[in-house]
């Protein structure tokens, strides 16, 4: 098959398999939001993707990121999934609808301070931003401990300049990521009971996101399922 019409048709099978999950979480198609997670594929795919109606793609790495998005142009909803390092944040900032990786306050700090300042050619305005929490206590994952996320989350959303909308988790590999996921459901739910913006939940990739939506997620991050599989 033709690279675009491969890609249209994995992209209508993960809709349906997002839509289907979602009944049987009780909820709306439209209480989903699949971001297509093209790192290491290259404009083009995003690009077809694009073509074929998908707005919403996720990167890990900011000059990647950077490099993609100058590429393809206008009509892209950028999110930042990967580990971020202070010194990546100017280069993101303006350019990002949503970071999901925000794990300690030295860099919600330097997102708030570079988003007031305004960059790459954005007028001051709101930086959304996601909690990434370790629910699995997993040491080769990123993300804050569950016990610290509260804390972290009520610090967060007192920086002029971010707007805190949920938490982000990525699951041990090898394990059922179900618990997990439930896990960091709960954790939202007591959030929001506190600060009522709180309310995404980014979790689930392409092994696992019905179970993720099942469990209640809004957003999904889903890589191969889409695009095929990775290059190295
Ligand atoms: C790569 C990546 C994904 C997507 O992974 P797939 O297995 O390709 O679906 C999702 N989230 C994060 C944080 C990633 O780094």
């Amino acid at each position: 098959m033709p690279v675009l019409t491969e890609l249209a048709s994995r992209l209508a099978t993960v809709d349906r398999r997002v839509a289907a999950a979602a009944e049987r979480g009780g909820r709306a198609r439209s209480a989903v939001t699949v971001v297509a997670v093209s790192k290491r594929f290259d404009a083009d795919a995003v690009r077809a993707a694009l073509h074929a109606g998908h707005t919403d793609f996720g990167e890990s790495r900011a000059q990647e990121l950077r490099r993609k998005a100058a590429d393809v142009g206008d009509g892209v909803r950028w999110h930042f999934v990967g580990r971020l390092q202070r010194n990546k944040v100017p280069e993101l900032v303006g350019l990002v609808s949503l970071v999901h990786s925000v794990d300690r306050i030295e860099l919600a700090e330097a997102l708030a301070a570079r988003t007031r300042a305004g960059t790459n050619g954005a007028s001051a305005r709101v930086q959304r931003v996601l909690i990434q929490v370790n629910a699995g206590e997993d040491p080769r994952k990123g993300g804050c401990r569950v016990a610290d996320a509260p804390a972290l989350v009520a610090a967060v959303r007192q920086l002029d300049g971010l707007a805190c909308e949920g938490l982000m988790t990525v699951p041990p590999m090898g394990e059922d990521p179900r618990p997990v996921f439930a896990r960091l459901r709960r954790l939202r739910d007591e959030l929001c009971a506190r600060f009522p913006e709180v309310v995404q939940l980014s979790m689930g990739m392409t092994d696992d996101f019905e179970v993720a939506i099942e469990e209640g997620a809004t957003i999904v991050r889903v890589g191969e399922a889409i695009f095929g599989p990775r290059p190295a």
